[in-house]
């Protein structure tokens, strides 16, 4: 598949050349030249399909030919190495549990996919390749946890200082061997800036190949389109109209799920919910774009300004403010009606949501009003111990910490404090 960029100033390229630049040299994101929707029977046969059957007939077209069938089989298959179980609520809610990964985030599914497509394209070592990433919270850990280790990739780690969860420094500080931690002192927004700073500081890049491993590169976004898939094979036989709510930050994953249902998924509707970081619940409102600063949330990976992935929906939707309105809404919501979703849920239901989650039950609920007949699922997008302090504080319970949280507690952070561009630059030339 050859991929365009969407500032259309740059050539199309190849998945392999997407991947392993990031963003085009226009500072556009890449989108694929075409997308064909699966056949009919994929859908109706879904039932008798495993997981990585699904997700390996999903991206086929989206990746081949440089990476081979075969060789994709078994990406797949180590990339989905664990469950994505739905779990209903009631008979119009469900939640979608997208945190079984080893980081317990769903970002897991996209760094463990691109880690491996970069490791093919750098079998014979020629590719020595720089990962510089920006994260709000989870991309560090996944990103690190899916990169460790990998032979000719480098993965350099920026974060805001003091604004992720202890569990998700914790992640990204610990690993050693090819992972570094650079911690920012700013916002999640100031280190996207110097990320993408640095993707078109000329002196850097006759140096050394940087790619990013956020949702702006096609490898880490595409495979999120799995997780659509999977919950229609889950409830499909169970309910008709299936409605997204999905908690959104930079709008990668709910823009994958438009993808799903571009391959012929049958979605009804998708509700993006917010945090007060709300910028496309107002341009729904309002048709006006208009980004701010972030503030800081308790659903902190979705502290989002300025959300990459929305010039992507824009061209699912050709620009079109009726249709993306006909088919996605959006909610926001604050700290404190997080808080009280996150009781309802645990008194309701006896279920443990996570700040992120939380804000996609509220998402559903507005839904819902309106459209009462309606299944909508919320994307249960991190386990609630990585937020261990907010959940605590507010079902006043202890929880016990799973496997995965144990392996890196107590273990010794590593990171370097930057403050200014010129720092990471100074870094990354060292
Ligand atoms: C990254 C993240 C989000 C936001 O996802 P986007 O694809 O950036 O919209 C939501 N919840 C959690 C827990 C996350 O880590």
């Amino acid at each position: 598949m050859n991929y365009y960029s969407l500032n259309k100033q740059a050539p199309n390229t190849s998945f392999k050349d997407a991947v392993i630049k990031g963003l085009a040299p226009d500072k556009g994101l890449y989108f694929p030249e075409s997308i064909t929707p699966l056949p009919k029977e994929f859908f109706y046969n879904i039932d008798n399909l495993s997981y990585s059957e699904i997700a390996f007939e999903a991206i086929k077209q989206f990746v081949s030919p440089e990476i081979p069938e075969t060789v994709l089989k078994t990406i797949v298959e180590e990339t989905l190495s664990f469950d994505f179980p739905v779990v209903e609520l009631n008979k119009n809610i469900s939640t979608l549990e997208l945190f079984h990964g080893p980081t317990m985030a769903f970002k897991d599914v996209g760094a463990r996919f691109m880690a491996r497509c970069l490791s093919y394209f750098n079998q014979d070592n020629t590719n020595e390749v720089t990962v510089l990433v920006a994260t709000s919270g989870d991309t560090g850990g996944a990103v690190a946890n899916g990169f460790l280790g990998v032979k000719g990739v480098n993965v350099v780690i920026l974060y805001p200082s003091g604004k992720v969860s202890d569990i998700q420094e914790m992640q990204l500080t610990t690993l050693g061997q090819n992972i570094k931690a650079l911690e920012v002192n700013g916002t999640f927004d100031d280190c996207q800036a110097m990320v993408k700073t640095a993707f078109l500081d000329e002196t850097l890049t006759s140096k050394m190949q940087l790619t990013s491993a956020n949702s702006i590169n096609v490898a880490r976004w595409l495979p999120q389109l799995f997780y659509f898939m999977f919950t229609y094979k889950q409830l499909h036989n169970k309910y008709e109209d299936i409605v997204f709510s999905v908690p959104s930050g930079n709008f990668g994953n709910v823009c994958a799920g438009m993808m799903a249902q571009q391959l012929g998924l049958p979605i009804k509707h998708f509700v993006a919910s917010n945090n007060e970081n709300n910028v496309v619940t107002r341009y729904l409102q309002t048709e006006l774009y208009s980004p701010k600063p972030s503030v800081q949330t308790i659903s902190n990976a979705m502290d989002v300004g300025a959300p990459s992935n929305f010039i992507r929906i824009q061209e699912i939707y050709k620009n079109n403010f009726e249709a993306l309105k006909e088919n996605v809404s959006s909610y926001s919501f604050s700290d404190d009606e997080t808080r009280e979703a996150m009781l309802e849920i645990y008194n309701d239901y006896n279920y443990v949501a996570d700040p992120h989650g939380a804000v996609g039950y509220l998402g559903c609920k507005s839904h819902l009003k309106e459209n009462p007949e309606a299944h909508c699922v919320f994307l249960e997008t991190a386990h609630p111990t990585k937020f261990l302090d907010v959940v605590e504080e507010v079902i006043k319970e202890k929880q016990p910490l799973p496997e995965q949280i144990q392996a890196v507690m107590g273990k010794e952070k590593e990171s370097v404090l930057v403050s200014t561009y010129e720092d990471l630059k100074v870094f990354l030339l060292n």
